[in-house]
Formats: structure tokens, C-alpha cells, sequence
């Protein structure tokens, strides 16, 4: 087959790839973009056992799904494999970067400068996507938002504790425009989705981290992929880029092997896979931090001019997870009831020392968080002690009510449920400004890897673990921090850095407007570019930094 050209190709669908690929598409330009995920309409996500042994991304193994786990010297990293990259499964947020935390922020104390943008400089961006995206509040001033009991006990020990609560601006839809929000409306749409599926708003089920299978949350497949598709960009999944390399005379050159489910099956050697190849005028790097690490680092030798900045900068936005247990109030269990609600509802802040005033440290979030109700149920049945004695107290009433005559058993099956135990838990999401001082590389086996370690950023955990404790003190809980703590480990949903930007090759893979030093018309667009943490959720500011790079690109003529 004869080669493809065209004026753009774009690898990966996430918050950067969507981005680029529409504002390109809209200008006119012949775009494909390539990601190897798959779509995911509405109704598509998986919920059972068997179906989540299939969601998870290994080819190689069988798995073609959407959550992609990686496991580093340091920590724990989970991030997406799908149409729309991270955006299928996260939790909405959409925050700006605080104003004063584009900063410098070198490990060494040399003093350089990596966050060649200002927020100033990102702030019409931040507009631009935040108006694509449709983000709306959690709409508490209306029932029965307002009963949200989470949310209720999050901004009350918030309250209690003196700290900066608030509702941040969410990916979903609670409400059509001018209307009430209501639950399990249809959604009008601004341009008919590419799945040519009806959405309907939100219900309330916590599902938004497992895919959401009303189509209520707006993710990047309903707007930007839409959009772009019908600008006419060429979306095509399952498709997974493999190599890289700049063309003599301009431009550069695409190897992919294409997935084939059926024909790959359980156990395949995907090497074996025939690479296909495809030219662009302008390549667009939108891989996710590890993707686009992942891809520069095994290509390298294609990319001579390529900054030695490559790999550094890594950290995981300062992620820790916790949770709230057992929270009681009167004596009896409080029902914080994490399956009720999108995941997140509300945020903490906690300022910094770059805020000024009393504030000192590092800064951060924290999010009340919640999960689907099947896992309520493996929380219940995890309990095993707990659900031993109730067994044990069903079988004694049981036997009692025979004896007694009693032939109605509603209120020994009540018991033997349990529920008190998941209802009064509720996950804790911190981030922050942890210090991007990690970098990757490839080990000798090939395989991704970063010594990226907690103790660098130990006094900011310490604070962030510290107010998180505090928190559930104060709705009555106690608070168990995720288990890889002990072993000094974090789990991070947040990787950031690896191809950092910066003003000069020494500081940085690219420039402030994405461009690889010395590698014309390359371009990075997504989490690997940010040359430290954002503090809260960072997708907002990754897609925010693509549309401004998608100006540029559309600024300057190929090859200039
Ligand atoms: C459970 C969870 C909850 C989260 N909640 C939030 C939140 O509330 N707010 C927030 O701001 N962030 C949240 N995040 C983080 C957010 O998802 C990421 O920060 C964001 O998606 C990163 O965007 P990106 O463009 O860098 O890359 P991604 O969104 O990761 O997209 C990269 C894409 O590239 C594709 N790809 C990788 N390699 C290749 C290849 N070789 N060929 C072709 N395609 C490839 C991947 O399949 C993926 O689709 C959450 C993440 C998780 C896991």
C-alpha cells in the first residue's frame, strides 16, 4: 500500500491530542490522529468481574481495555487507554493552575525558571477549553444535589477545620442550558456526537472513574473528537505507533501496527504485528506523559538533536490517596455514602508559601471523593470478620424465628446485609506540589522505568497527610492512608513531565509553545510537557497548553 501524507498526524486522543486535532482539523488542515484505544460509547463500559478482567491495556496478554497500570521503582501509575484518553475515566475536575505556582522550581536551587508560560499567558485558553468542555458546578443549591451526603460532611469538616472549601468546575452534564438540573435527562447536544449515541444527565453513581455509561460526563469524545470528525480529521483507533523519525528534506515518518481483537486474541506476540507507515508535514506527540516519554526515549537515536532534558522533570502532581472509615456521629455509624454523587463533588485548598501571606509550604487540594456501588459490595464482603458474625447472628435468629413460629425472615436478611461499614467510608484524593524531581528512562529490557521517590517531597506528604487525617477526625472517622505508604510508595493518577518544557534545550525537550529544540515541526502537546507539578487536577492546564500550541502551529508554515 501506497504511503499516507498528511499536513498533521497527531498520536494519542487524550486532552492534548483531542485539542490539537480539532483546532488543526477546524483550520483546514488534513489531520489523522491515531490512538490505540478503543471507543467507548455509552452502554460499552464494563461492570462485571469478567468484563473488568478485559479493561485493562496489554495486547500482548489479551487486553485491549482502558486502564493502563504501571508499576515504577517509586510508585504506582494509572492512566488511560482509549478514545479520549484519560478523559474516559477520570473524575472531571477541571481547575486552573494557581497564579503564583508558575514558578521556579529547580531541585537543586540553581534558580532556572521552567514554567516558560505565565498564567497570564494561559488564561484565553483556559477559556476556550472550559467553554468546549461545558463545565458546569455540582449544582447544590437544588435537591437533590443538596443532599449529597459526602459532600455535606466534606465542606463541614471543612468548615470545622478553618480550610478553603469549594466547588470546582466539572466535565458533566447536571443540566441542559437554561434548565433546572434533573437526573437522567437527555442531553442536548452542540453537534451530534461521534457515537451517534443519546447522552442523559447525570444520576448521581459514582461510576465517573469506570467510564460512564449514561454518557453524562463530557468527555473529550463528545466535544473536541466530535468536533474534530466533523471538521474532518481521521480518527482512527487501535491503531499504535511504534516508531518515529524525522524525513530528510522536512517532515517526518509514522510506524504503526493496527490491533486486530479477533484475530489477536488471548495470547499474541504482538511484535510480530506488521508495522505500516504513514508521513506528516508536523508531528504531534500526544502519547500521555508516559506515551510520549516512552516513544521519544525508544526513538532517540532517529532524534540527534534532541535535548538531554529528555525523561527529567517527572513527578506524580503530588497524588495521595486516603480514606475516611468508620465515621460515626451520635454514637451511631454517619452515612457519608460514597456510591451517591459524581466521584467528585468539592475541593479543598490549601495555600502555599508562593501565595503570600501566613500561608507556608507547599501547597495543595483535596477532593471528597466516591466510588460505584458494586464496590461497596466488595468492601462488605472484604470485611471478613464482620461478615462472619452477622452470618452467624443470621443463623442464630433464623433458627430462633423457627422455633418461635416466626416464618418471616425480612429483618434476619436486613442484618446479615451489613452496609454500615461502606456507607460511612469515603476515598480522599490530596494533590499538589510534590517535586518534579524523577526521571525515566528505559531499562535494559526496554520497559519504561523512573526513580522517582516520596522522601524527595517528604515534608509536603507529611502536611497533605497530616490535614487529611485531620479531615476525617472531623467527620467522625478514622483515616487509614493507602496501603503503599508503608512501603514509601504513592499511587499517582497524575504523571507529569519527561519531555519538560523550558526557554532553552537545556532546560527543556520543547519550547514554550511545544516545539521539540533542534527537531522543527515536532511538537509535544500533553502531560509530559509540564516541567513540574500543576498543584490541582492537570488536565485543564494540558488542554489549555494545547490549544495555545495548536495557535502556533497554525502561526507558522511547515518547515519555517
Ligand atoms: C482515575 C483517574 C481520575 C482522574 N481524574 C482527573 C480529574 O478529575 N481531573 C483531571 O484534571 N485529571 C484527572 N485525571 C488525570 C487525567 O486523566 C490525565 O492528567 C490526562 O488524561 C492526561 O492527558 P494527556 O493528554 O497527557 O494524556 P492521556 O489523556 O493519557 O492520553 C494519552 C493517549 O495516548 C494514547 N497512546 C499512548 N501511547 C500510544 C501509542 N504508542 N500510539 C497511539 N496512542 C497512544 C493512550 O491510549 C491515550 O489515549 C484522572 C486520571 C485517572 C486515571
Amino acid at each position: 500500500m501506497e504511503n499516507e501524507h498528511f499536513d498533521a498526524v497527531v498520536v494519542g486522543s487524550g486532552f492534548g491530542g483531542s485539542v490539537a486535532t480539532y483546532r488543526l482539523a477546524e483550520a483546514g488542515m488534513r489531520v489523522c490522529l491515531l490512538e490505540r484505544g478503543q471507543a467507548y460509547p455509552p452502554d460499552a463500559y464494563p461492570r462485571t468481574p469478567k468484563a473488568m478482567q478485559g479493561a485493562l491495556w496489554d495486547p500482548s496478554a489479551g487486553g485491549y481495555g482502558m486502564f493502563d497500570l504501571w508499576s515504577f521503582d517509586g510508585l504506582e501509575a494509572l492512566v488511560a487507554s482509549a478514545l479520549g484518553g484519560g478523559s474516559i475515566i477520570y473524575a472531571n475536575v477541571l481547575l486552573r493552575k494557581d497564579e503564583h505556582w508558575f514558578v521556579n522550581e529547580d531541585p537543586h536551587g540553581t534558580g532556572h525558571t521552567p514554567w516558560p508560560v505565565s498564567r497570564a499567558d494561559l488564561d484565553p485558553h483556559y477559556d476556550a477549553v472550559e467553554a468546549m468542555m461545558n463545565v458546569q458546578r455540582y449544582p447544590t443549591e437544588h435537591a437533590p444535589y443538596d443532599q449529597t451526603p459526602k459532600t455535606n460532611a466534606f465542606h463541614a469538616a471543612a468548615d470545622q477545620l478553618g480550610l478553603d472549601w469549594s466547588r470546582p468546575p466539572l466535565a458533566v452534564t447536571f443540566a441542559n442550558e437554561g434548565e433546572d438540573p434533573a437526573l437522567g435527562e437527555p442531553i442536548e447536544e452542540r453537534w451530534p456526537n461521534l457515537h451517534g449515541r443519546t447522552r442523559t444527565t447525570c444520576r448521581l453513581c459514582a461510576e465517573c472513574d469506570v467510564g460512564c455509561n449514561y454518557g453524562s460526563k463530557n468527555t473529550l469524545d463528545f466535544n473536541y473528537l466530535s468536533a474534530a470528525q466533523h471538521e474532518g480529521a481521521d480518527i482512527r483507533t487501535l491503531h499504535e505507533v511504534r516508531t518515529l523519525a524525522p524525513q530528510t528534506g522536512g517532515g517526518y515518518r509514522i510506524r504503526y501496527v493496527q490491533h486486530d481483537l479477533e484475530r489477536e486474541g488471548d495470547s499474541f506476540d504482538t511484535r510480530s504485528l506488521p508495522l505500516q507507515t504513514m508521513t506528516a508535514d508536523r508531528l504531534i506527540l500526544s502519547a500521555g506523559t508516559l506515551g510520549s516519554t516512552f516513544l521519544l526515549l525508544k526513538n532517540r537515536s532517529a532524534f540527534p538533536n534532541l535535548s538531554n532534558a529528555l525523561g527529567t522533570r517527572f513527578c506524580g502532581n503530588g497524588d495521595l490517596l486516603g480514606f475516611v472509615l468508620n465515621a460515626r456521629e451520635n454514637g451511631t455509624h454517619r452515612m457519608l455514602d460514597p456510591n451517591y454523587g459524581p466521584v467528585i463533588t468539592s475541593t479543598i485548598r490549601v495555600g502555599d508559601a508562593l501565595d503570600g501571606g501566613d500561608a507556608t509550604g507547599r501547597g495543595f487540594y483535596i477532593q471528597d471523593a466516591g466510588y460505584p456501588a458494586f464496590m461497596s459490595w466488595i468492601v462488605e464482603a472484604s470485611n471478613v470478620f464482620g461478615s462472619l458474625r452477622r452470618f452467624i447472628r443470621f443463623l442464630r435468629h433464623t433458627l430462633l424465628a423457627r422455633i418461635q413460629g416466626d416464618t418471616n425472615l425480612s429483618a434476619e436478611l436486613q442484618h446479615l446485609l451489613g452496609g454500615d461499614l461502606s456507607a460511612s467510608a469515603m476515598p480522599l484524593l490530596g494533590m499538589g506540589r510534590d517535586r518534579p524531581n524523577g526521571v525515566f528512562e528505559l531499562q535494559d529490557n526496554g520497559r519504561l522505568n523512573t526513580n522517582w521517590a516520596m522522601q524527595g517531597s517528604k515534608d509536603y506528604f507529611d502536611r497533605l497527610k497530616r490535614t487529611m487525617e485531620a479531615l476525617a477526625d472531623a467527620m467522625g472517622g478514622d483515616f487509614v492512608v493507602n496501603p503503599t505508604w508503608l512501603l514509601k510508595r504513592v499511587i499517582t493518577v497524575h504523571p507529569l513531565g519527561g519531555c519538560p518544557m523550558g526557554r532553552t534545550a537545556s532546560e527543556g525537550v520543547v519550547d514554550a509553545h511545544g516545539e521539540a529544540f533542534g527537531h522543527p515541526d515536532l511538537y509535544v502537546a500533553d502531560g509530559s510537557i509540564l516541567p513540574g507539578p500543576v498543584g490541582p487536577n492537570p488536565s485543564l492546564t494540558i488542554a489549555a497548553l494545547a490549544d495555545r500550541i495548536a495557535d502556533r502551529i497554525l502561526a507558522e508554515p511547515s518547515g519555517a
